[in-house]
């Protein structure tokens, strides 16, 4: 079933038994899932499931860079592409990337770039392609964490990872994670990431009404949810290397189709 259907939004964010109207707590995440080197074809790669968002992430670099005239002589570039597929909304949604594929592509690029050691690559270019195949609220930051994880599956030096997340205020009341009906329906989004080599925030954005205080607390809020997420993170890149030392790992096929 979709979610919204002709913007007709709930007129309460909260169910009577004081839960939100999926069933979670103010503070609880909705339920996530991430795997790494899922694309055999990238250099790394990754997948999330958020809640119902499901995103694909690949990273290819560093390698020459196309257009060449885009190539930097002192330090390699990032570039991100962040496209929705047609059905990843309930109307579809047109092919070509629009204006907000656009912005969301250059946020992302710029919360992961103060990881990456670029200026050892002058010349090259590493590309992310972040594919949302489902979409329900809080994409930017769902694919901003699953780009973090294909970067660091790809084996590219990263001086830590990135998590994302998004605080809000629905019904006058701070929560974290909106989902795409709060996103729309409630007051206040503030969609954050957090570089963890230096605990500072590499994104901050903010659409709605909060006042100061309710803006230090949602950060304070969206930290301890930033510190879970990583957990997850870095349990994700970890079970890669134990399926393979444990011998459960897929064997990846050659370009014969044979398995090497
Ligand atoms: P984010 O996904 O980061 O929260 P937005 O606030 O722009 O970004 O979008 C909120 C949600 O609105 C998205 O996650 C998606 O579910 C929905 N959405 C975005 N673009 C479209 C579109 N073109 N058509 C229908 N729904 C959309």
């Amino acid at each position: 079933m979709p979610l919204v259907i002709n913007d007709e939004y709930p007129k309460k964010l909260f169910r009577e038994d004081g839960k939100r109207l999926d069933g979670r707590d103010k503070t609880e995440l909705r339920p996530i899932k991430m795997e790494v080197g899922v694309v055999k074809n990238a250099d790394g790669s990754a997948y999330l499931e958020w809640g119902n968002n499901k995103i694909f992430a690949a990273v290819y670099g560093p390698r020459d860079v196309h257009p060449h005239h885009l190539a930097r002589p002192d330090k390699g570039i990032l570039r991100v592409f962040y496209r929705m597929t047609t059905f990843s909304v309930f109307e579809r949604k047109r092919p070509a990337p629009g204006r907000r594929e656009k912005e969301i592509s250059m946020i992302i690029s710029d919360c992961l770039e103060p990881v990456l050691f670029l200026e050892l690559y002058p010349g090259t270019s590493f590309e992310v392609f972040i594919e949302v195949i489902d979409a329900d609220g809080g994409t930017r930051c769902a694919s901003t964490t699953v780009a973090a994880l294909a970067l660091a599956d790809a084996g590219v030096p990263m001086k830590s990872l990135v998590t994302s997340v998004a605080c809000g205020k629905i019904d006058g009341e701070l929560v974290v994670d909106l989902s795409g009906i709060e996103d729309k329906a409630g007051e206040a989004d503030l969609p954050c990431a957090m570089t963890w080599f230096n605990n500072e925030l590499s994104l901050l954005q903010f659409d709605g009404d909060m006042t100061l205080e309710e803006i230090d607390s949602s950060l304070d809020l969206a930290t301890e949810a930033l510190k879970k997420i990583y957990d997850m993170q870095v349990t994700a890149l970890k079970k890669k290397y134990l399926d393979i030392q444990e011998g459960t790992a897929q064997p990846e096929s050659n370009e014969n189709g044979g398995e090497e």
